[in-house]
């Protein structure tokens, strides 16, 4: 069949074969159709929608175009998480050492920051000599070792992804929960892991603002990963103000690291959300049996010290400075801090999350071009989060920034981001809104 009738079905609403999906992504991938007929296909895609059998054959097509890697040579499950990207958004970096601590493998390939979220791999590489460009061989070898990695995505993994992506990202095509979902599936499904937690934020600093579409992105990928007999369960959890009370590289190295220690106070939301969904990955590990059990195996096992026993492993294997987990003074410091006040008395009724990640991709912690550096260094610490009092001239946050430009280019937006009210609210938003669960919980 010509390429041309393939996008007029879609183009036209029609529903097509799983053969037909095949052939586009297997020639789109081997440079066999334009990229003026594959966006236009994508457009038809994303306009029309596709079926929950065409998702998944966009899935499986996408998935088969490179590796899928295969740890069945390893003695016990192996789970991953994927959120869907937030601001101050650290949960992996507790959640793949504790998880291995309890003798579940993870097996975690991450991303880099993208617009105003925050990256795993950045957070990562701001512990000095940290290597997140591990072969597939090397990758291997280490969960043997130490029943965890996290490295970033190779390109034997999911390549049509990788071509589709950067032609989305150009042609206005990105915002298809459909083809999100088979995006974020393909990649996620290539791990070989049994089960995945989908950590899917809903909020203002969520790329889905509104809960009803988070719902229905999780909905699709827990439905996809069902099809292929994965163990699914997603988490919609709140991104309406940032996660903790780090925001940037090394700074959420830094709360990450406080935590695993034990230290908990002013982090709580951040602890809550990773003993959640830690102990859905026990479950779907089969470690555990319910919820309670795996919060309560995560929290022995972070307060006896051998999660971040395993943290100290993993940094080591990985080529970082495993010393950090001991002397946070290791990790890069910016030059300069400053705080910002508060215009008056009251307290604090929401915040604009996006506009904190943006502030923090201002002075350097994220970036606008894809060839952008980051500055590990920068970032901000909030004092005052939603519900908060607080007085005229108080400290809502503390800036760390290496650029006066980039400071006095961030101020303003962090300023913007609190909104005050003379009463506190009665009831701040859950941290989890909602759980869809696969077929086999
Ligand atoms: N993240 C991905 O990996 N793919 C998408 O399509 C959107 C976000």
């Amino acid at each position: 069949m010509l390429f041309v009738e393939l996008i007029r079905k879609k183009r036209d609403g029609h529903e097509l074969t799983r053969e037909e999906i095949q052939a586009i992504v297997s020639g789109y991938t081997r440079n066999e159709f334009p990229d003026y007929q594959v966006s236009a296909f994508l457009m038809a895609a994303l306009i029309r929608g596709l079926s929950r059998a065409e998702t998944a054959a966009l899935t499986e097509a996408m998935l088969h175009s490179g590796q899928v890697l295969d740890f069945s040579f390893l003695p016990g499950s192996k789970v991953d998480k994927h959120s869907t990207g937030g601001v101050g958004d650290k949960t992996s970096l507790i959640l793949s050492p504790v998880v291995a601590a309890a003798g579940v493998y993870v097996p975690m390939i991450s991303g880099r920051g993208l617009g105003h979220t925050g990256g795993t791999l950045d957070k990562l590489e701001a512990i000095p000599g940290f290597n997140v460009n591990v072969s597939l061989a090397d990758f291997r070898r280490i969960m043997e070792k130490i029943g965890c990695a996290m490295i970033g995505q190779t390109g034997e993994i999911a390549p049509a992804d990788k071509k589709l992506y950067a032609l989305r990202d150009v042609t206005g095509t990105v915002e298809s929960p459909y083809l999100i979902c088979a995006s974020i599936m393909s990649k996620k499904l290539a791990e070989g892991v049994d089960g995945l937690v989908l950590d899917v934020k809903t909020g203002s600093g969520a790329f889905m603002k509104e809960r009803k579409d988070s719902e229905f992105l999780a909905s699709l990928m827990v439905e996809t990963g069902d099809l292929v007999g994965k163990k699914m369960v997603a988490l919609i959890t709140d991104m309406d103000q940032p996660l903790g009370r780090y925001i940037g590289n090394a700074l959420e190295v830094e709360e990450c690291v406080r935590i695993m220690r034990g230290e908990i106070s002013g982090s709580e939301d951040l602890y809550e959300l990773t003993l959640e969904l830690a102990a859905w990955m026990l479950i779907l590990g089969g470690r555990v049996s319910t919820v309670e059990e795996g919060r309560k195996l995560t929290a022995d096992l972070i307060h006896s010290g051998k999660a971040l026993e395993k943290f100290r492993q993993l940094v080591e294997i990985q080529g970082g400075d495993a010393r950090v987990c001991d002397d946070l003074g290791r990790l890069p410091k910016a030059h300069h801090t400053e705080d910002i006040l508060s215009p008056s008395d009251g307290y604090i009724a929401s915040m604009n999350c996006e506009r904190v990640g943006i502030a923090g991709v201002v002075l350097g912690g994220g970036r606008f071009l894809k060839e952008d550096k980051v500055d590990p260094a920068v970032g901000i610490v909030l004092h005052k989060k939603v519900r908060d009092e607080v007085r005229k001239g108080e400290p809502l946050c503390t800036v760390h920034y290496n650029s006066q430009d980039r400071f006095a280019d961030a101020r303003p937006i962090l300023e913007s981001a609190y909104q005050f009210a003379s009463v506190r609210a009665i009831a701040g938003r859950p941290l989890v809104h909602n759980i869809i669960k696969g077929k086999s919980l």
